[in-house]
């Protein structure tokens, strides 16, 4: 299963090059072209699934569970402080590749990496819409 336009498929192809640290049948795992901190690596699977929505709920495990044994390996290789993992759905969210991928960003004391938000607060309207639209 590939695209053609798309560019996770070129990667997985070989046409595009990439720092690759880790492939089996399903998934590789490279390095981010335009890291956010030192070793941000991102999970792929092979075939094209457009994002979580599109992903078999197997795949969907299997990165989860790549993420948590190369999240270490990196933390653990740089010394690093911390790590997130990041998953963007649509062009809101900041998904500008459509094909998933879980980001492994480590993180470092004073990083500079900002904050994806700000706290806000849930006030009594809020929490019954929500519960009212999820009903
Ligand atoms: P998104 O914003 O869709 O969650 O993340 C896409 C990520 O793919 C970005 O962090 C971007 O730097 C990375 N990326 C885009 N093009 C390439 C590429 O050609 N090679 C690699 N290694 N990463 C890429
Ligand atoms: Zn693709």
């Amino acid at each position: 299963m590939r695209d053609a336009n798309c560019v996770f498929c070129k990667i997985l192809d070989g046409v595009i090059p990439s720092t690759k640290l880790y492939e089996d049948n399903d998934f590789a795992i490279i390095l981010d072209i335009g890291p956010a901190t030192f070793g941000h690596a991102l999970v792929i699977p092979k075939n094209h699934y457009a994002n979580i929505y599109e992903m078999p709920e197997e795949m969907l495990s299997k990165s989860i569970c790549l993420a948590k044994v190369w999240g270490e390996k990196l933390v653990k290789a740089f010394h690093a402080d911390g790590l997130n993992l990041v998953q963007n759905n649509g062009l809101a969210a900041g998904q500008t590749v459509y094909h998933y991928h879980l980001h492994l960003i480590p993180r470092y004391d004073g990083d500079g990496v900002g904050d994806l938000w700000t706290p806000g607060s849930l006030s009594d309207e809020q929490r019954k819409e929500i519960l009212e639209k999820l009903a």
